[in-house]
């Protein structure tokens, strides 16, 4: 998996993105985990298609492995971070697999300033993290964990008011260094640094 992504050059690529979803009778496994994708990776502006979904097996009640097949067909240059990003997405392997939470360690720097490892929070967990934070010790920057996804964005991409209501939410489990001084935004002030 990771080799597939590493293929994936600035001009695009195709990702196999296996994924656990449960779904009721009357859902498709397929159309949920799809509409979840779109969903963050129109967010990400991200140029793609979806050629392809399947349920590759059923592992329980209502529990399905599906598999799209993802045409990425570009992400601009600025979005460097996208690499992190996807690189996230096809990983996101179930926990009988491997634990996500080291693998995603093991692999993730921080996009500013390349600064490895980084150092994770866990807020919410299920099968898998599904609110978190990750934090760069070196300039501080954090990064949400949302939907299951982290969301290793450069700051220009990054949206005070949808950044800071996240802190907020877990404000008593986030790092007080990180509530005052975090970048690219902090609690106490509120205010954009650099
Ligand atoms: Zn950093």
């Amino acid at each position: 998996m990771p080799t597939a992504l590493l293929a994936l050059k600035k001009s695009g690529g195709l990702i196999h993105y296996y994924v656990f979803e449960y779904a009721n009778k009357n859902e498709s496994p397929v159309e949920r985990v799809k509409s979840k994708v779109v969903k963050r990776l129109y967010h990400l502006d991200v140029d793609f298609v979806v050629q392809l979904g399947r349920i590759v097996r059923t592992t329980g009640p209502n529990r399905h492995q599906v598999v799209l097949d993802i045409r990425v067909n570009s992400y601009g240059q600025k979005h460097f971070a996208h690499e992190n990003v996807l690189y996230c997405l096809i990983t996101k392997v179930p926990r009988e697999e491997f634990a996500i939470k080291k693998k995603l360690m093991e692999i993730l720097a921080c996009p500013i300033d390349k600064h490895h490892p980084l150092e994770l929070h866990v807020f919410e967990e299920k099968e898998e993290i599904v609110e978190g934070l990750i934090v760069c010790p070196k300039c501080l920057r954090w990064y949400p964990i949302r939907d299951e996804i982290p969301e290793m964005l450069p700051d220009n991409l990054r949206k005070e008011n949808e950044d800071l209501p996240f802190l907020k939410k877990w404000k008593d489990k986030v790092p007080e260094e990180i509530l005052s001084k975090g970048k690219p935004f902090a609690l106490k002030t509120g205010s954009k640094k650099s």
